[in-house]
């Protein structure tokens, strides 16, 4: 196939049911999960997500709502089946983004080879994940590519794996593919944006998760106005009191005009978030409830877009 340089070239998202224009992603959840098998010697406390009917269902219920895209932010490893994600995107019509990368050590067995391994060999993984497909779908009839680098980083510097970040940082420069960085609770933020901008990355390649737990306007708008995206997702999450933390900072951002590094996402990775397997809100609240509280709010339509997707989708094709 083409090389992953040509496809942000020709401004193409690939999503695991092949490329297509980043114009038409629509509706994207910037940071979600709707596939996690069970990972045998993760922590016990490893959220799974493996029931493909109710998944399915809920899918359509997120098109139905007006939702068309989403990023699964389950990296190799832990969990992520990438011929599931295939399946759950044909059999619902949505398009889904898979990733490749690493999530926090908790959620691999302890002797997981990303650990041990050099720089240059995650590197090599990771490139091989987005130009030939991911590990666990090479030997089906159309291997599913990777569109996105997502990684995690600690609370603390020293507890970060510092040679397999040095290896997605490589990996996301060669092939200019956008990194989704989660964090804990928006800690290291600064750190870790100048840590790969020393590694040769634009700003714009770069998305900070979870910055809502951290809600701090200042530093929000100068990560901003350097060209990262900051993504919130703590919508259904109480403890963090959205109504006092997310929707204020999201109305702050878009009053100095900084929506367009804004990224809104429900990160659903916990069975008890869905309405099908738990009580909660839903894969289709980002497009249904949350767009209709933006429009209520009086957000402007363009504003609305931008969070609601086209952010996300201009730097998936590496335009800021
Ligand atoms: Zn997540």
């Amino acid at each position: 196939m083409a090389s992953f340089s040509s496809l942000i070239g020709s401004r193409l998202v690939m999503t695991v049911r092949g490329p297509i224009p980043y114009k038409n992603i629509g509706i994207t959840d910037a940071h979600n999960h709707v596939w996690i098998d069970p990972v045998p010697g993760a922590d016990l406390a490893s959220p799974v997500l493996n029931q493909f009917d109710s998944i399915v269902n809920e899918l359509i219920e997120y098109r139905t709502e007006g939702g068309h895209t989403l990023l699964d932010c389950q990296p190799n490893g832990c969990g992520r089946n990438g011929n599931k994600l295939l399946a759950l995107s044909k059999a619902a019509d949505v398009n889904i983004i898979a990733c490749s990368g690493f999530h926090r050590k908790k959620y691999y067995p302890r002797d997981h080879w990303l650990w041990n391994s050099s720089a240059e060999k995650v590197c090599d993984f990771i490139t091989n994940e987005i130009t030939k497909g991911l590990f666990e779908t090479l030997d089906t009839a159309v291997p599913v590519n990777a569109g996105f680098i997502k990684i995690a980083i600690e609370s603390t510097w020293p507890d970060c794996p510092h040679a397999a970040l040095e290896g997605a940082a490589a990996a996301a420069y060669k092939t200019e593919t956008l990194l989704e960085i989660h964090t804990e609770k928006g800690a290291l933020a600064e750190k870790i944006c100048l840590y790969f901008m020393d590694m040769g990355l634009f700003p714009t390649q770069l998305v900070l998760c979870h910055m809502d737990k951290r809600p701090d306007l200042v530093l929000h708008k100068e990560l901003a106005r350097s060209g990262v995206l900051l993504e919130y997702d703590t919508f259904y999450r109480p403890k963090y009191n959205p109504q006092t933390n997310l929707w204020p900072l999201i109305e702050q951002m878009a009053q100095a005009n900084l929506s367009k590094s804004v990224a809104l996402a429900t990160d659903m990775a916990e069975a008890n978030l869905y309405h099908s397997l738990g009580n909660g809100a839903g894969l289709a609240s980002l497009p249904g409830e949350i767009h209709k509280q933006l429009q209520e709010k009086g957000f402007p339509q363009a504003v609305q877009a931008q969070m609601l997707g086209g952010n996300i989708a201009r730097r998936l094709v590496g335009i800021h």
